[in-house]
């Protein structure tokens, strides 16, 4: 059902303003990020909310800070700089990819990181995967006070922390581990993709993977961590054909959802192929 009336938009400078908005505001206020995903309400048949509290002028929200070993990116930090950022740290190859890669330019310029793990029903949504493979923790802000979990348990409990809730930040910690992120679209850009496939691996002394980190994105309504193959892969060189049979054998346990750029049964079978060009681009890297 759309609205008739336009909301209304706060524009707060401090994540107290904000989350005193989101509370204050009237029912139903709701965060404004990058805005990529709300200004297409009207498509998906969605309501607006009736306020939006806009995160734009949050300087905290747009910082990404280095800190020894850990990495701390505001939520408002969009796609384009988050890529941009991400450079120097070969390491978070698969957010860097996935961050560089999403949608086209302009909406890479606006759209967030916070936005991509807290829209609702967005089963494409590039970053997940690859925050879920790198062990990502997230940092929710309520009035009550701010909690940390991983995203896994954030993609679970989203809906239910939904109403006066902010994520601030994403947390990464930094390793010697090897990281890719690998998507399929239809056509070359622009398309939401297909089927997703991040992963991350250490490499031991014997050259084998360990302790490896797989997610699906797209596949299904919620990215979520592959952990049969992940223990298939352990201890295995970084074969891409052995790594594809083996993912194969294994696809199984994926339901694939119905849409309009593919079919579930398709997004299930792409899969294997996804995995081989993941552990060929592992290969490759230093
Ligand atoms: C044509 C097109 C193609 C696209 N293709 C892709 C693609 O292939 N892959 C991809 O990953 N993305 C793609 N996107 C972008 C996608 O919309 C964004 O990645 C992201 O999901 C939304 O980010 P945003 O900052 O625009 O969020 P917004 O639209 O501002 O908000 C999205 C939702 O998150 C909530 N929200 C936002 N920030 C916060 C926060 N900090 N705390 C709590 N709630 C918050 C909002 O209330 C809203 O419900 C595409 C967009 C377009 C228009």
């Amino acid at each position: 059902m759309l609205t008739a009336t336009s909301p209304s938009v706060v524009t707060p400078t401090s994540i107290a303003e904000a989350l005193a908005a989101l509370s204050g505001a009237g029912r139903g206020a709701a965060p404004l990020a990058g805005g990529t995903w709300i200004m297409r309400s009207p498509l998906r048949r969605e309501a607006l909310a009736p306020a939006y509290v806009a995160l734009g002028r949050i300087p905290e929200l747009a910082v990404i800070a280095v800190a020894g070993n850990t990495i701390e990116i505001g939520a408002a930090v969009t796609h384009a700089d988050l890529a941009g950022a991400l450079a120097a740290h070969p390491e978070f190859a698969a957010l860097r990819a996935a961050a560089g890669n999403s949608a086209n330019p302009a909406v890479r310029s606006a759209a967030t990181l916070g936005g991509n793990l807290c829209a609702p029903g967005f089963a494409a949504a590039d970053l997940v995967p690859a925050l879920l493979c790198l062990d990502a923790t997230v940092e929710i802000a309520g009035l009550s006070g701010s909690e940390r979990m991983s995203v896994a348990e954030f993609l679970a409990r989203r809906v239910d922390l939904r109403p006066g809730m902010l994520l601030t930040k994403v947390i990464l910690q930094r390793s010697l581990r090897r990281s890719v992120h690998v998507r399929l679209p239809l056509r070359k850009a622009g398309d939401y993709p297909v089927a997703i496939v991040s992963m991350a691996v250490g490499i031991d002394d014997r050259g084998c993977i360990a302790l490896p980190r797989i997610a699906v994105g797209s596949v299904e309504a919620t990215a979520r961590r592959w952990t049969a193959l992940e223990d298939a892969l352990a201890g295995q060189t970084l074969d891409p054909a052995r790594a594809s049979a083996i993912a194969r054998s294994l696809t199984a346990g994926f339901s694939g959802r119905e849409g309009v750029e593919a079919p579930g049964w398709y997004r299930v079978q792409v899969l294997p192929a996804l995995v081989g060009r993941a552990v060929a681009a592992l290969a490759s890297q230093a």
